[in-house]
Parts: structure tokens; C-alpha cells; sequence
């Protein structure tokens, strides 16, 4: 039964309510299998046995929200609060050039002046580096700002919805924050011709298995370019901190599930996912995954760009670490691609 499912998911690149759930609750490995399966098959006849890598840039940790599962909350006396300067960005951009990377992301605290600023920087890498693809993840920020920011040289921009119902947005986040909001920034960003990423933390306090057949039918009809998941991590210095983490096991089910319906999308192999499950970075590919972003953030500032328990120790990336990423890839016959791995280049590939 849960087999057909899978099929028809395949086929149709969408399914009912009860067949999707059907999945997501399945604690049968076979059937967990069949899906894997079936979305790396998927993704290899889109994109081959290529992995597009993405340098991740923990900018800033200055923050003026609260969300309450996020460690560099606003409320979080305990982090250092950093900016990394604009050198220091340019430097981390050079080395993962040199290294072969054709992505930067820039992520960080939401914090709009300081983002009006990194505008200067996006048209410096943007002139530095012009074949390479520049992404931003800096939160919730006034459309004028998003605007100057693709000007000045943005590609796309990374933005989670968090969770498609508005009651369950309403626990994770302070009062103020809504999902409308976030849904009105999404808009926006594509608007401006963004290539647009959202997704959601999976087993985040509170969520039901309805929240998240919404989370995919959410992401279903915005169909964006990227979508980006991971499961919840609970940081000690955060109100969640007694919540229990997300489940490595229906991540995965999650990631072959979108790409079955979204065979194109740029869809990552998160930290979070890595950092919960050993192995995990490379099961996420084997589940249908075709991106990795190691992290170029310097190391002095990677400590205190700690979102979630353990995230520093599990992703040191530096030029010997991307060395056995590669091995790691090369054994399950994967390569890394050498392009910028946009959206519309990889539907023609
Ligand atoms: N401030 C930006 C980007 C930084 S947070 C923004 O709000 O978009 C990037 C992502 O990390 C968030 O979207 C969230 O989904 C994830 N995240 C934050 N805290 C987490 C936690 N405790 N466990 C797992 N993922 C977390």
C-alpha cells in the first residue's frame, strides 16, 4: 500500500492527504527504502551524480528577534554578539573560491540597518567574483531593502516558513512575528526575481504530522527554487532547551517526499541533519538531496554562531575537511559540481 504510494508520488509528483501522511508515519524501513530509492533516482536523472556546494557564511550573530528555539535569540545574554567586517567577508568568499565553491551564502541575525550596509559588501563580492552566485539569509527585512540588496548583486534568498500553520508559527515565535509576514517577505523576495528558498524545522516543540502535510502543501504551491529542512536541535541557553530534537528518520522520509515532488528544486543536506545523525550529511544525499553548504564562517566567530547544541563541533570545514567531503562523495559515486548550480540551469542539465 505505502509502495503505491510511493509510485504514484513519483509519477503524479503529488498525492492526497492520506497517502502523504501514510508516509510520513511509516516506521517501516522497507517502505522508508522504496522512497530513498525512488528520490535519488530522481535526483540523479535531473542532476547526474553532481552535488552543488554552497560556502556558508555566518556573517553576524546580531539578532533583534526571539525566536524561541534559536540560540542567538535576542534574549540570550550568554552569546558573544559578532559582525564579521567586510574583509573578513571577502576573505572567507576568497577561500571558498579558491577551493572550487561558486556559491556564497550570507546568513545571519536579523538585524535591518546592518543590512542595509551589507549592501556595500554583496556589490564588492558581486564585482570580485561575477560567476559566482550570491545567497542571502538575513530574516524578515523591509522590501525596499531586499531590493537594493538583488541591485547590489543577490541571486537568491534563503527564508524558512518554519511551519505552515499560523497557530504553530504563533508557540515558536514572540508575539509580533507571524507567518503572514513571513509569507508576505517570501513574496516579495520572488517578486524581485530572487530565486526563493523556504522549508521548515522538523519535530520543532508542538508540531503535529498535520503540520506538516501543510508545511508541503504549503511549499507545493509556492514552488520555490530551494527548499531547505532540517530537524530541531535544542540549545541550552533557549526556552526550548528541555524539548526533545527532531527525528533524523522522518527528516530523511521529508527530503525524499519534496524531492519527489519538486524534482528540480535545490534541496540541501543540512548541518542540522548531520549534526544530529553521524552519517548523516551523506544520507541526506542518498535520500534525494543535491547540495551541501560546508562552513567558511572563521573560526573565532563559529562558536558563537550557535543555533543549536553541538553545531560547532560537528562542522569544522576547512580545505582538509572538504577533502574527505569529497572521499565521502566519491565512494557513494557522487562528484562535486563546478558551476554556480542555478535554479533554471539545473532544469536544463
Ligand atoms: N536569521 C535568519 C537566518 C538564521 S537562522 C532567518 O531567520 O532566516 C537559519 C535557520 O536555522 C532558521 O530558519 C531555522 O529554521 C534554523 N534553526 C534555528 N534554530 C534552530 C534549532 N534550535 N534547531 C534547528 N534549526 C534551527
Amino acid at each position: 500500500m505505502a509502495v503505491n504510494c510511493v509510485n504514484e508520488l513519483r509519477e503524479r509528483r503529488t498525492l492526497g492527504d492520506e497517502g502523504l501522511l501514510e508516509l510520513l508515519e511509516s516506521e517501516d524501513e522497507s517502505v522508508a527504502e522504496e522512497l530513498f530509492r525512488n528520490a535519488r533516482e530522481v535526483s540523479r536523472a535531473q542532476f547526474g551524480r553532481r552535488i552543488w556546494l554552497r560556502a556558508l557564511i555566518e556573517w553576524s550573530n546580531v539578532c533583534r528577534n526571539d525566536c524561541l528555539y534559536c540560540g542567538i535569540r535576542r534574549g540570550n545574554p550568554a552569546v558573544q554578539r559578532y559582525s564579521l567586517s567586510q574583509e573578513d567577508i571577502l576573505q572567507c568568499c576568497q577561500q571558498a573560491y579558491r577551493l572550487g565553491l561558486r556559491t556564497f551564502v550570507l546568513q545571519g541575525g536579523e538585524n535591518p540597518p546592518a543590512a542595509l550596509l551589507l549592501a556595500e559588501t554583496v556589490a564588492e563580492i558581486r564585482a570580485a567574483w561575477p560567476d559566482c552566485a550570491i545567497t542571502l539569509s538575513l530574516g524578515e527585512l523591509p522590501r525596499e531593502t531586499y531590493a537594493l540588496l538583488r541591485r547590489s548583486g543577490a541571486d537568491r534568498y534563503l527564508l524558512r516558513h518554519e511551519t505552515a500553520n499560523p497557530a504553530h508559527y504563533a508557540r515558536l515565535h514572540p508575539s509580533g512575528m507571524t507567518l503572514e509576514s513571513r509569507l508576505a517577505c517570501l513574496r516579495s523576495l520572488r517578486d524581485l526575481g530572487y530565486q526563493t528558498g523556504m522549508g521548515m524545522m522538523v519535530g520543532s516543540p508542538y508540531q503535529t504530522m498535520q503540520d506538516l502535510l501543510a508545511d508541503l502543501r504549503l511549499i507545493e504551491a509556492f514552488r520555490p527554487e530551494m527548499i531547505g529542512i532540517g530537524p530541531f536541535i535544542p540549545q541550552h541557553d533557549t526556552p526550548f532547551r528541555d524539548c526533545p530534537a527532531g527525528n533524523a528518520g522522518l527528516t530523511l522520509r521529508l527530503l525524499a517526499i519534496l524531492r519527489l515532488m519538486h524534482p528540480h528544486a535545490l534541496i540541501p543536506s543540512t548541518t542540522a541533519l548531520s549534526t544530529l545523525h553521524p552519517g548523516g550529511r551523506m544520507a541526506g544525499i542518498l535520500a534525494g538531496a543535491n547540495v551541501i553548504m560546508p562552513d567558511f564562517t572563521p573560526r573565532d566567530q563559529r562558536e558563537a554562531y550557535a543555533l543549536y547544541e553541538g553545531k560547532t563541533a560537528a562542522w569544522t570545514e576547512t580545505a582538509a575537511n572538504l577533502q574527505d567531503l569529497y572521499q565521502e562523495l566519491s565512494a557513494c559515486g557522487y562528484s562535486v559540481a563546478s558551476s554556480r548550480g542555478d535554479y533554471d540551469e539545473s532544469i536544463h542539465l
